[in-house]
C-alpha cells in the first residue's frame, strides 16, 4: 500500500495534524484527501516513492537514499524533491 504525504495549503489555517504535513496509507484505488480529516482546512498530496539506488554497488549513497523520495507538486508536470 502505498504512504502519500499530506499537507495544508494555507499553513496559517490547518490545525497541529495538517500544518507540518502528515502520513496516510491508502489503496491506489481510494480518492485523494482534498481536506484535513481532522480539522477540514485545504490540503494536498506530496508524491512519496520508494528511493532507488542509481548504482547497486555505492552502498553509502543507498544507505543515505533508504526509504522515502517525496516530491511537492510545483507545476503541471514539474516535481520539487523535498526529502
Ligand atoms: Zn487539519
Amino acid at each position: 500500500m502505498p504512504i502519500y504525504h499530506y499537507e495544508s495549503i494555507d499553513g496559517e489555517k490547518g490545525c497541529d495534524y495538517c500544518k507540518k504535513s502528515f502520513q496516510t496509507t491508502q489503496s491506489i484505488n481510494d480518492a485523494k484527501l482534498d481536506t484535513c480529516p481532522q480539522c477540514g482546512s485545504k490540503i494536498r498530496r506530496i508524491i512519496c516513492a520508494p528511493a532507488l539506488g542509481h548504482s547497486k554497488t555505492d552502498l553509502h549513497y543507498r544507505a543515505k537514499r533508504a526509504g522515502f523520495k517525496c516530491m511537492k507538486k510545483v507545476q503541471k508536470g514539474e516535481y520539487e524533491t523535498i526529502y
